[in-house]
């Protein structure tokens, strides 16, 4: 079944300093394009997608409107909505501000800004399980060795096999993730992902094989790996031409 319609929800309200730059971090330039509009442009040009929704500090979407919406001439952004303390209330937000637009059976896909990575075909899959189940997390499984550890002592090595690394996009139809967030803010829980909250009230949540190139760019050395995979897809596109 096709969703009528499927709606790209971007939090990218995070304050983003970590990298010490003097800008929130999602407008430094990769490969010569702010991040955050890299991240955007693959929703922009996906068939897939009908709308999409920016959550932004208050403070910063003057900015955000003029030097990223306008200037890349983002037709399908249907708002850009002030950002939370804490990104699930950034998330939340944006779900209110959707929800004046669509069926609870359409497919929201939840994708931090800072991945400007993420592909057509992670989307693609993305929006197909979160129809056939109550939500699709794209997620690698873990390579190294995970320990749990408390005060600097190792408690537990969990089975490797069962751990996988959480990315986005997080897609859900609508209802589900909102009565979700519901159930959250009303319970005063906080989760690190948005499946977390549809696994707390019961949710099936099915994995989306990931990609290692869809990273969250927090830290220089990010910035340097996602340019270091822009320049390799260049050098594949030459040769293949
Ligand atoms: O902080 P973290 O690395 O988890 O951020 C992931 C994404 O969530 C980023 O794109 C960031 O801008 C966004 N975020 C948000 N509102 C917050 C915190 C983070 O939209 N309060």
């Amino acid at each position: 079944m096709i969703p009528s319609k499927s709606i790209a929800l971007i939090p990218a309200a995070g304050m983003g300093k970590r990298m010490g730059a003097s800008i929130n971090k999602q407008y430094l330039h990769l490969d010569g394009v702010p991040i955050v509009a890299r991240t955007i442009s693959v929703f922009e040009k996906s068939p897939l997608i009908d709308a999409i929704y920016l959550v932004i500090p208050a403070e910063e979407i003057p900015y955000c409107r003029e030097h990223i919406v306008e200037a890349y001439r983002f037709c399908k952004v249907a708002a850009i909505v002030p950002g939370g303390k804490e990104r699930q209330q950034s998330v939340m937000n944006g779900l209110r501000a959707i929800g004046e637009k669509i069926s609870g059976e359409d497919v929201v896909l939840i994708h931090d800004g800072v991945r400007p990575l993420v592909t057509e075909k992670l989307l693609r899959e993305s929006i197909a399980v979160a129809i056939s189940d109550d939500g699709a997390i794209v997620a690698l499984p873990a390579r190294d060795t995970i320990k749990t550890v408390v005060n600097g002592i190792v408690t537990g090595t969990p089975d490797r096999d069962t751990l996988w690394h959480a990315q986005t996009p997080q897609a859900f139809r609508y209802r589900v993730i909102y009565s979700a967030h519901l159930a959250a803010e009303t319970d005063n829980y906080l989760g690190t992902d948005d499946a977390s909250l549809v696994e707390r009230v019961g949710g099936r949540i099915r994995i989306v094989q990931g990609d290692y190139r869809n990273i969250k760019i927090t830290t220089s050395e990010d910035l340097l790996l996602a340019e270091a995979f822009l320049a390799s897809e260049r050098k594949d596109k030459i040769q293949n031409a």
